[in-house]
């Protein structure tokens, strides 16, 4: 092989197409290269194979070719790409000698993909049913009559409670577990020897998410398929695949067992990659001289804020009271749908509560109060940093013109915002001449550090960080939460963090607050919170999670959600947010503590313990306390 020299941990395992195996591996690349033009190969000499039954991770930050190997196999790649390999087969057909009506055949018969966003695989405007019935009638030669109880079977197989219902659902109809579900299904109804999952996850919640892992695990033990399941993330990789790749700039740089290849790695690259990974288990790094988070600094009242969207009320969040502290990172967490995101809104004035107050510990402060004057001022004193910060940044402004906008309804002078932002721009990283510069110059990693640097040019107190690095690649990420740590402690800042990733939570939060449903079920500081999580929510939220340490592997099965139970628990929109509110615990249906009074009263937020709030009957571990 070309490139860099590949660390081939031991392996007995690895197929090689001549191990024995009679029938050889479903899926066989030799020094497989993908270009575009004059420029250099996208992809470089990979080798990789895939056995019947077996799980083949690819790992590897953004840009480092892992989807386009996959594209490659499938003969999807654009017509200017040029693919040259010594050998790319699947189940002994060679894709590149193949014309398109092998390929198409291939496609579906041998060969299958799921993706991201599965509503890119389903037809919107065909019943689930009958997209599946159409491919097991084309694939496997059965007639439509018979395909129907193939379609009832194969949705059982996949998880989806209630096939024959579901059958006759449009994808919109579904949530978005039970679609990602389906579209498993459809890739199976052709009977593949070979699934290419392209982070399959990744869009998921992290309870819905462990369900679909499952679902692979199922699909390798039961139907024998071989799988490349390519990912972003290490914890998914190390859950779910027997063998990993590891991809950099177009190259497999490793390879091996996944036991072998993360707790063992041979590369400096793949080291970098595992040090980059936030634990569940490794908490705040806290330096001596970090000041202890101090009094109530912006309280949040008895908060709620409904909307009305087709003539059905949304109860985004429901009597939300909680305090963010002075000084402190305050993590919030929640799936999608649990009103994270509306309380962001609601902190930073973009949204205005139905009911209840927000104030700031500094006279006059109330949400929701006008642009300009006192109230203006005080509005600045929080500020907030989206996910995607190019959303928040202006292409055609320079990024100093950005960065500066904050402080143009304040009192300062041209000459003192101008070094201001210099020395904020110093301060997140960044070379002071990047105030000249497009926000199209940066990377994704350098964008977000310009977001942050508007966020603190105007000095607030409060900054409320959405979601901040989970559009980042892991290496990334971590270099942003370190920058994010330094910045609080040298400004004295608050921030409110929102996340749907609880390590990442871990890594920053000095206190936890958990959402479900549009209410706060659980508020602690963040040790007590993830060692001795007490709402049944918090609990499977936290085992969920994918940890980035294979032996952690779900041979329990008390660690594992059901298969559909987190989905089918949610509405079927996917917005847990939209279900009315129920009379008891909005947790009920998904909740193995249960019991009849959890169905008829709702249980309020209450203070366990000191600084531990609590809105469960029957919670966790507080027996005797
Ligand atoms: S109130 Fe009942 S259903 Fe809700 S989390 Fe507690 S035990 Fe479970």
């Amino acid at each position: 092989m070309k490139g860099r020299p590949v660390a081939d941990t031991a392996d007995p395992a690895a197929p090689d197409g001549a191990d024995g195996d009679p029938s050889g591996p479903v899926l066989a690349i030799r020094n497989l290269t993908i270009g575009y033009g004059t420029g250099a190969p996208s992809v470089r000499g990979v080798d990789l194979s895939v056995r019947s039954g077996e799980i083949v991770g690819l790992i590897g930050e953004s840009g480092s070719g892992k989807s386009s190997v996959a594209l490659g196999c499938l003969g999807l790649l654009p017509k200017a790409a040029e693919v040259t390999a010594d050998e790319l087969t699947i189940c002994g057909t060679d894709v590149l000698a193949a014309d398109e009506r092998t390929l198409t055949r291939m496609r579906g018969d041998s060969v299958a993909m799921v993706f991201q966003d599965a509503m890119g695989a389903l037809d919107p405007s065909m019943r689930i049913g009958n997209q599946i019935a159409e491919v097991v009638t084309r694939h496997r030669g059965v007639k439509r009559a018979e395909a129907r109880a193939v379609v009832r079977e194969l949705l059982d197989k996949v998880g989806v409670p209630e096939p024959d219902r579901r059958a006759r659902q449009y994808p919109h109809q579904l949530s978005g577990g039970l679609r990602q579900r389906a579209a498993v299904a459809l890739a199976l109804a052709g009977d593949p020897a070979l699934l290419l999952a392209d982070e399959p996850t990744t869009a998921l919640d992290v309870t819905v998410q462990a369900g679909i892992l499952e679902l692979f695990r199922t699909v390798r033990d039961e139907f024998g398929v071989g799988i490349v399941l390519i990912s972003h993330d290490i914890g998914v990789i190390a859950q779910t695949a027997d063998r990993v790749a590891v991809m950099l700039d177009g190259e497999i740089v490793e390879h091996g067992g996944v036991e072998e290849v993360l707790l063992e790695p041979k590369t400096e690259y793949t080291r970098m990659l595992l040090r980059s990974v936030p634990h569940l288990d490794r908490p705040r790094d806290e330096p001596e001289s970090r000041p202890v988070a101090g009094k109530p600094l912006y309280v949040v009242d008895d908060v709620s804020r409904t909307y009305r969207s087709r003539g059905r009320l949304i109860h985004a969040v429901q009597g939300v009271s909680l305090d963010v502290r002075e000084g402190e990172v305050l993590g919030v967490v929640g799936e999608s749908g649990s009103g994270k995101s509306t309380l962001a809104k609601m902190l930073v004035h973009l949204e205005r509560p139905d009911s209840g107050r927000l104030t700031m510990s500094e006279p006059g402060h109330r949400a929701g109060g006008s642009g300009g004057g006192r109230a203006g001022r005080l509005r600045r004193r929080v500020q907030m940093v989206f996910q995607h910060p190019a959303g928040s940044l202006n292409p055609r402004l320079r990024v100093g013109t950005s960065v500066r906008e904050p402080l143009a309804a304040s009192d300062t002078g041209a000459k003192a915002a101008a070094e201001r932002v210099r020395e904020v721009l110093r301060e997140v990283g960044l070379p002071e001449d990047s105030a000249a510069r497009l926000p199209d110059e940066f990377s994704g990693g350098q964008k977000q550090r310009i977001a942050i640097a508007r966020a603190i040019v105007g000095d607030p107190r409060v900054v409320v960080l959405d979601e901040p690095t989970s559009a980042l690649d892991v290496s990334v990420q971590a270099q942003v939460l370190d920058l994010l740590s330094k910045i609080q402690r040298a400004e004295n800042l608050t921030y409110v963090f929102i996340s749907h990733d609880l390590a990442v939570v871990r890594a920053i939060s000095d206190r936890v607050a958990v959402m479900y449903a549009g209410r706060l079920v659980e508020l602690a500081d963040a040790a007590s919170l993830f060692e001795a999580p007490a709402h049944w929510y918090t609990r499977e939220l936290l085992a969920a999670m994918p940890s980035p340490d294979p032996r952690d592997r779900p041979e329990r099965p008390e660690r594992r959600p059901r298969a559909g139970q987190a989905e089918s628990g949610q509405a079927e929109s996917g917005q847990g947010e939209e279900a009315a509110a129920p009379a008891g615990c909005a947790f009920a249906s998904r909740c193995p503590a249960a019991e009849d009074n959890c169905r008829t009263v709702r249980p309020e937020p209450v203070e366990l313990e000191p600084g531990r709030v609590v809105a469960c009957h029957h919670p966790a571990g507080m027996e005797g306390r």
